[in-house]
């Protein structure tokens, strides 16, 4: 069976066309290519979804020049792991540095020669798609195969900071088995394991938007990060999934809530111009205690004067 590989890509930010041509034609063999003529161009590129592996930058442009772009894509963990090279005609020991110092991981002067550019390139993409996989795997539940709360807390730190630049709208639904120690304790630790994996699966696979995700948040805590949706849409989400999991119909014959296993969801909504990202998490969990102690298998969304 041919496996194939996703070409990286390559961000190629310089003012000037001739040299934006001449690293295009060097690489486009082996890199898919992004163009930009300034850094203005160039940040709102690097925070697509399209985001570039690598941004080989131009530090003297009009406008926003290339140490400030290192500088922004840094501090912003939707864009921090960008690898920046910067391609530069200074070549000074001073700009080097500062270079580094904010963050770049290597430098290449112009004139610039062939060889040397796509060696550098090659060796910190082989460095970006290592750290790459390492990172999913460590970002994988071991019980479930679903997402783990490390790499939750890390979508969730770049969606609400997306979510407040382009003033959209980010929901979460914070979800909890119904009695859930009653099934371990009645039908076995095993039992209740394999109980994990199949709402994880059904919860997963009832999700439609790429955008969103699942992750397992602990014991049998899940929750979902759905950026660019309002708070009927969550709420739409939620029923959605709730319904799905009654659905399976796995019996519990020891839970107050139904004759199956259930979920009860708690959820919350950033609405712009709010910026209260911080308490996101909180509201739906309060929201989620109301589920249950309205009687659980529900859905409810935060307090409407809230967020
Ligand atoms: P409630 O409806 O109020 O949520 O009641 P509950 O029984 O679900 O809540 P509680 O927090 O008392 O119990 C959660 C149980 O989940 C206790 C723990 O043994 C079980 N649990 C947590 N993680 C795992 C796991 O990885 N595997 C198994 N089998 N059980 C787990
Ligand atoms: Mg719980
Ligand atoms: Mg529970």
């Amino acid at each position: 069976m041919k496996s194939e590989i996703k070409k990286q890509t390559i961000l190629i930010v310089d003012d000037q066309p001739t040299n934006v041509q001449a690293l295009a034609n060097l690489l486009k063999k082996d890199y898919r290519i992004q163009v930009a003529s300034n850094g203005q161009k160039a940040l709102e590129i690097a925070r697509s979804q399209d985001a570039p592996d690598m941004m080989l930058l131009d530090i003297q442009m009009p406008g926003i020049d290339g140490y400030e772009v290192c500088r922004q894509l840094k501090s912003d963990p939707l864009t921090s792991k960008i690898r920046i090279i910067f391609v530069t005609g200074r070549d000074s020991v001073s700009d080097e540095e500062k270079g580094f110092k904010l963050g770049a991981v290597d430098y290449i002067s112009k004139p610039f020669y062939p060889v040397i550019v796509r060696a550098r390139v090659r060796t910190h993409m082989s460095l970006k798609l290592k750290t790459d996989l390492l990172e999913q795997i460590s970002m994988l539940d071991g019980l479930t195969g679903i997402p783990n709360r490390r790499y939750f807390d890390e979508q969730f730190a770049k969606e609400s900071g997306r979510a407040i630049r382009e003033k959209q709208p980010l929901s979460v639904i914070m979800m909890d088995i119904d009695h859930f120690k009653g099934y371990n304790d009645n039908y076995g630790h095993g039992a209740g394991d394999e109980c994990l994996q199949r709402v994880a699966r059904t919860l997963a696979e009832s999700l439609t938007r790429s955008a969103d995700m699942i992750a397992r948040y602990g014991g049998e805590e899940f929750v979902a990060l759905l950026p660019g949706t309002d708070s009927a849409g969550a709420m739409e989400v939620a029923e959605r999934l709730r319904s799905a999991v009654e659905a399976l119909g796995m019996t519990h014959e020891h839970s107050s809530a139904a004759k199956v296993v259930t979920l009860s969801l708690g959820v919350s909504t950033l609405k712009p111009p709010s910026q209260e990202a911080s308490t996101l998490l909180k509201r739906a969990d309060e929201a989620l205690y109301r589920a249950k102690s309205d009687g659980r298998n529900r859905s409810v969304a935060q307090k409407p004067e809230q967020g």
